[in-house]
């Protein structure tokens, strides 16, 4: 069933009514279906295909947030997900300019691999934050990895830095796939190129997902690679010690506003 008025519906995975790591505060978070990526690491193997469809209207999504309205406003806000939220860019962009008229907090969970498109840029002007996963600094082996060379994601958040929209980077560490030292050296240089940063997080692997793969009869690939531990995390961040230098610079900017 994919023929519907995307721009008014949109084909849905699932809601979340109170999340808490998917931007600041409270957020109500819809997990939208479908996904062009194929990361060997999926922990939503179940959100890839547009064929499951559970089908709304901007109408029936905007009467469920308004439900959480007094838990999410004023600190919190909406997050779309996936899947791949910005595959559905032209419903985003209808419902993120009727929830700007309730003056909420609007982010995307995205890969960020996608053309700049018109309609990209529109939902990006009605965008307050962008969790951008970068997937691998590696060109190549980010193709090996997600079946997609990380060109598009890399020229994504340049733009959101040149338009001043806060982002908030997430990458999964992944042991003997994305924490190579070269690889997270690599990783630092390119966020310290860009001016929005705003967070770091690297994410820890897991294979809790194996079994949704399996469940839809497809084989896990990555079998046999092990979780990431605290250490994996901390030697990550230590690699690419960019925390400090993005608080410390975030922090000048507001003492420099205070004081004038
Ligand atoms: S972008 Fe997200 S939903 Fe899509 S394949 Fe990768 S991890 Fe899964």
């Amino acid at each position: 069933m994919n023929n519907f008025d995307k721009e008014n519906f949109a084909n849905v995975h699932s809601f979340e009514s109170f999340g808490t790591v998917d931007g600041p505060g409270i957020r109500f978070v819809i997990f939208f279906q479908g996904c062009h990526l194929q990361c060997k690491y999926c922990h939503n193997r179940d959100t890839w295909s547009t064929e499951n469809n559970q089908i709304y209207s901007i109408d029936e999504i905007i009467d469920r947030i308004l439900t959480y309205k007094n838990y999410i406003y004023p600190s919190g806000g909406v997050t779309v997900s996936g899947g791949e939220p910005l595959l559905q860019v032209k419903f985003l962009i209808n419902l993120f300019k009727r929830l700007k008229e309730y003056n909420l907090h609007l982010a995307i969970d995205t890969s960020g691999m996608f053309n700049i498109t018109d309609d990209i840029k529109e939902l990006l002007s009605l965008t307050d934050l962008v969790l951008l996963d970068i997937k691998h600094i590696d060109s190549e082996k980010c193709k090996q990895l997600v079946g997609f060379s990380n060109e598009k994601e890399l020229e994504f958040a340049r733009y959101l830095s040149d338009n001043s929209i806060p982002i908030w980077i997430r990458q999964v560490i992944i042991p003997g796939i994305t924490d190579d030292e070269n690889d997270l050296l690599k990783l630092k240089d390119f966020l310290l190129s860009l001016k929005t940063v705003e967070k770091v997080d690297f994410l820890s692997y897991h294979d809790m997902g194996k079994f949704k793969w399996e469940n839809l009869g497809f084989k896990y690939e990555l079998d046999g690679v092990r979780s990431a531990t605290n250490e994996d995390i901390e030697r990550a961040k230590k690699i690419t010690r960019i925390f400090l230098k993005i608080r410390v610079f975030f922090l000048f900017l507001k003492l420099n506003l205070c004081v004038r």
